[in-house]
């Protein structure tokens, strides 16, 4: 396999239903063609990147944050009431 083939295949290599005899020709020109690897490498964090904005998932550290800024809002709005009633 050359660098056009491997290019040609790369969507496959991502696609779960890929024959194993494919994947192992595709990782095999992988490991000794760096610019391939790096390749592979880009197109999984951008496949990464798509597949989180299309779920509209938040990293969970990033959820704990706006959940626990939310609930100082809440607490701090109930405070004011408190005080002016
Ligand atoms: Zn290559």
């Amino acid at each position: 396999m050359n660098c056009t083939e491997f290019l040609a295949n790369l969507t496959d290599y991502f696609d779960a239903k890929t024959a194993a005899t494919l994947r192992v020709e595709l990782e095999r020109h992988m490991g000794g063609c760096s610019h391939c690897h790096v390749t592979v490498d880009t197109t999984r964090q951008t496949i990464e990147v798509y597949r989180n904005n299309e779920l509209f998932e938040l990293p969970e550290s990033i959820r704990t944050q706006l959940h626990q800024a939310v609930l100082k809002k809440c607490a701090n709005l109930k405070r004011k009431k408190a005080h002016t009633a």
